[in-house]
């Protein structure tokens, strides 16, 4: 349910409106608004009539349902867009295009920090990279696990870039949080409804991608669990759905875009590395997604993709990048967005 508090209602009606919920057992999540603050109350669908009754409080406009199954996700709780902060003074969800770029994996000191140099002087501001790699075949590269994170460190020591970095199990959660600025969670994951509510407990931003044969309902409840537990600094990652298309590794599902700002008000990011699988329709996508309104974008730079321990194929060049970047910000500039 939406309660909607009255213009002008004070702090004290706000308490006693909260304090009502958490009697009638639901938990409530306070949006305020520029001009109204709204709680939304959520918890078991069954018996949420009953908090129909909190319209006759002080200070209550009006109770509302939420017709969506996800609540806090929804822009029916939050209509205006939401800005994460992935460090301080820099946001995503607001005017700025957030470039985020790196390899796959993390594979030597040598290569993310050439690359992390590389992305930076071409104007990406967040450095992403793999310590632990969820692979189809168990026989692949798995990652350097915390030396990789030890190196995403010093990359971010040198160049200032905060990085994004996948946690692919619930027991690493707090290993990957004492490195990560961003904690991604992989499209294999999304459903990991046991690693979502971890990451829901943590005080720190959450790129959470869109699993391959997952909705965009289902992903959005996949937000709420992590909204849910309380963390509010969930950004959104389409990276490809599995079509019947061969031409591609996945096919980029340029519509969620708009689909999901309708939907919802968290930041959305486009990976078009994994989408596509081939460098070189890598930039054409990236055009796109910024065409179509994406707030960001997070794109796989190598600085030699022919020995790249993951992902070669889909991996731009440093110069690729650079170029890519150039032309990108005219793109920026008509969706109205700096790069
Ligand atoms: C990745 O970002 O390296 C990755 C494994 O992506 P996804 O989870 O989208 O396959
Ligand atoms: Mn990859």
């Amino acid at each position: 349910m939406i309660i909607v508090m009255r213009k002008g209602a004070s702090k004290e009606e706000l308490a006693e409106v909260k304090k009502r919920i958490k009697e009638l057992g639901y938990k409530s999540h306070v949006i305020h608004g520029e001009i109204r603050n709204v709680i939304g109350a959520v918890g078991d669908e069954r018996g949420k009539s009953i908090l129909q009754s909190l319209e006759s409080m002080p200070g209550v406009e009006n109770v509302v349902p939420i017709l969506k199954p996800y609540k806090l996700a929804s822009r029916e709780v939050k209509p205006e867009p939401t800005t994460v902060t992935i460090v301080p003074g820099l946001e995503i969800g607001g005017n700025r295009l957030i470039v985020m770029a790196g390899p796959c994996s993390v594979e030597s000191e040598q290569q993310i920090l050439e690359t992390a140099r590389a992305i930076k002087s071409a104007g990406a501001t967040v450095l992403r990279g793999g310590a632990f790699k969820p692979r189809t075949s168990p026989y692949s590269f798995q990652g350097m696990e915390e030396d990789g994170l030890k190196l995403l460190a010093m990359a971010r020591e040198q160049t200032g870039l905060p990085i994004v970095t996948e946690v692919v199990n619930p027991r690493d959660v707090e290993l990957v949080a004492r490195y990560a600025d961003i904690m991604q969670v992989g499209a294999r994951n999304v459903q990991n409804f046991a690693l979502l509510k971890m990451l829901g407990q943590l005080d720190k931003p959450v790129l959470l991608k869109r699993g391959m044969a997952t909705t965009i309902q289902e992903f959005l409840m996949s937000a709420e669990y992590i909204l849910s537990e309380g963390n509010r600094r969930v950004i959104l990652c389409e990276r490809g759905i599995r079509t019947f298309e061969t031409a591609t590794r996945n096919t980029l599902d340029i519509s969620a875009i708009p689909v999901l700002r309708e939907q919802t008000h968290l930041p959305i990011v486009i990976d078009p590395s994994h989408a596509t699988g081939h460098a070189s329709l890598v930039p054409s996508m990236c055009f796109a997604s910024v065409a179509a309104g994406c707030d960001g974008l997070i794109v796989e730079v190598h600085p030699h993709p022919e020995t790249a321990a993951s992902d070669g194929p889909q991996s731009l060049r440093p110069a690729e990048f650079q170029t890519m970047m150039n032309k990108l910000a005219e793109f920026a500039k008509v969706a109205g967005k700096e790069l």
